[in-house]
């Protein structure tokens, strides 16, 4: 099993609302999301899959988020809170309906940094 993972990034706004403190005030972050990729077949140059279709994938998803105001954005925007949780799952579910991952490799996890020490992986399980 091959394990790839490339890195993207946006800067966007955001505020928790409801939370007992500061994040609750409109504030921003310098968002860095990396995204893991397994499987077992190599094609015949030996890739699982070429970096830069992966980074192309993930830089269209995030794409949308870039400076934003992540509250007034789909699905946020009904009121879910945009923590690094929400994006996490968010982008996961809108990267893995690329067609890259519709051969043998598969999206295994999206990792949403909020901070260089704080983030929040989502995988399916
Ligand atoms: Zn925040």
């Amino acid at each position: 099993m091959y394990t790839l993972k490339v890195e993207g990034a946006f800067e966007a706004a955001h505020r928790v609302a409801g939370y007992p403190g500061k994040c609750d005030r409109l504030h921003g972050h310098n968002w860095v999301v990396e995204a893991v990729v397994k499987g077992k077949e190599l094609d015949e140059l030996g890739m699982l899959v070429d970096f830069k279709v992966i980074k192309k994938a993930l830089k269209n998803t995030l794409e949308r988020f870039d400076h934003r105001f992540l509250n007034e954005l789909e699905p946020f925007s009904e009121g879910m809170n945009p923590t690094a949780e929400n994006l996490a799952r968010i982008i996961y579910e809108e990267l893995e309906g690329n067609e890259v991952f519709q051969r043998d490799s598969y999206l295994s996890a999206v990792t949403v940094f909020e901070s260089p020490k704080s983030s929040v992986t989502y995988t399916k399980d």
